[in-house]
């Protein structure tokens, strides 16, 4: 069997993956990604899409940023239509300890010239009508974030890739990587030998799997995270409504992206599940999110369910993800997003690209290395961890 030689092999095509494939191949790297499974086909095809700029953490707010002007102009820099809705995303704050967060937040996000603005009650009805708000205290608003629809932004990425000359195989598993001294020498994956000289570890909720491979642990866990789509009686098509995440309640919801007037929503809490890439839609769990969504959206209380879904949630310890050069010479992670990696790992592919071709980083990715975890030095994303919010549903 003959070796393919390349720079870079990339482990995984979700989002992590194929953004950063894309960007190498537009450099001029020889980059080949392999998926076990087809692109999308782990967590990058089963979320919610939703894409914002809103954190508290630095390092997830300055891949935001980059991520969200990526997406907006798509369209006009490539001609695919990745369906992105920019209606805005606003959480929402029963307490002042939640308000103080989100206060927090905002001013370091005004700092980086991003529009996100404080929200009385009495503004909401403006921003999504027919909402409930007399439990709330305050809000954040950010109108330049949305959702998109997940599946076409990892196709529209694959497409730029192959176009630029990366190599992108599908079916393809690695089952194995031989290392001699401190370097990943050899991969096998499929039927197929590969001779990188850097390897990325990209499979998300299996980057686990991954690191044991050549002897190494990493700390993430898969969660399980379910949604379901709501279709009021009075169906109002070509309503926009905004991502709406409820901090006390952990209910989120948005407009489903065919805007046929239907909400996706879920409950923030997932719960710890094996890695199944199958893993089925907890309905147990469906009538106490029906309950919390129809408390803040009444229009919805008795709404049918069209559809449900689950995905995996590949949670670190501290809700950021692991990014970086980790246990060997060659082998580069960047894994772990927590339940935000369709917003963080688009615009972070430019430094992680940087960071693969030796080329310094436009900002410090120190909070995203392996070594805070080992070092204790944990600054975790406050807003809306699926770590956070798993300690807040006790689980
Ligand atoms: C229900 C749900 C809702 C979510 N909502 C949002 C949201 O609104 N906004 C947001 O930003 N994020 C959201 N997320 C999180 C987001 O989906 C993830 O952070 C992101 O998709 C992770 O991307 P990834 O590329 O790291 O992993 P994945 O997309 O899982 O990709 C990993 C890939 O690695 C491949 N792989 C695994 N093992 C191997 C192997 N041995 N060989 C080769 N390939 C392998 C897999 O087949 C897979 O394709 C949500 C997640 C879920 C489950």
């Amino acid at each position: 069997m003959t070796v393919r030689a390349c720079d870079v092999l990339i482990i995984g095509g979700g989002i992590a993956g194929i953004s950063v494939a894309s960007e190498l191949a537009g450099a001029g790297v020889d980059v080949v990604l392999v998926d076990g499974l087809s692109l999308g086909e782990g967590s990058s095809g089963k979320n919610a899409g939703g894409v914002r700029q809103q954190f508290s953490e630095e390092t997830n707010i300055r891949a935001g940023i980059d991520s969200l002007k990526r997406i907006d102009g798509f369209r006009q820099e490539t001609g695919i239509d990745i369906a992105f809705r920019k209606v805005g995303y606003l959480f929402l704050a029963a307490t002042p300890e939640q308000g103080a967060i989100l206060e927090r937040a905002v001013r370091l996000q005004n700092r980086f010239g991003i529009r996100t603005r404080m929200v009385a009650p009495g503004e909401m009805d403006a921003i999504v009508p027919g909402m409930r708000t007399d439990d709330v205290l305050i809000g954040s608003f950010g109108p330049d974030d949305g959702y998109i629809d997940p599946k076409k932004l990892i196709h529209a990425f694959a497409r730029l890739a192959r176009e630029k000359g990366a190599e992108i195989v599908e079916r393809c598993p690695v089952t194995s990587i031989r290392i001699a001294g401190n370097r990943i020498v050899e991969v096998v994956a499929g039927a197929r030998r590969f001779a990188p000289a850097a390897v990325v570890n990209a499979a998300g909720v299996w980057a686990p799997r991954i690191a044991r491979m050549i002897g190494a642990d990493l700390p993430i866990t898969s969660r399980r995270s379910n949604l379901w789509v709501a279709r009021p009686a009075d169906i109002n098509p070509g309503e926009w409504i905004p991502q709406v995440i409820d901090v006390e309640t952990r209910v989120f919801f948005h407009s489903e992206i065919g805007g046929d007037g239907s909400l996706v929503f879920g409950v923030g809490g997932a719960e710890l599940v094996p890695d199944d890439p199958n893993i089925p839609c907890n309905w147990d769990k469906l009538p106490d999110g029906l309950k919390r969504l129809g408390n803040r959206m009444p229009r919805f209380a008795g709404a049918e369910i069209t559809r449900g879904w689950a995905g995996l949630v590949e949670a670190t310890p501290d809700d950021n993800p692991i990014v970086g050069w980790t246990f060997l010479d060659n082998f580069y992670t960047n894994a772990g997003f927590s339940g935000h990696g369709m917003g963080v790992a688009p615009g972070l592919a430019v430094q992680v690209a940087k960071e693969l071709r030796g080329i310094a980083t436009d900002y410090s990715l120190e909070a995203f290395r392996f070594e805070r975890l080992e070092k204790d030095l944990v600054k975790g994303e406050d807003l809306f961890g699926v770590s956070v919010n798993a300690k807040a549903a006790g689980i």
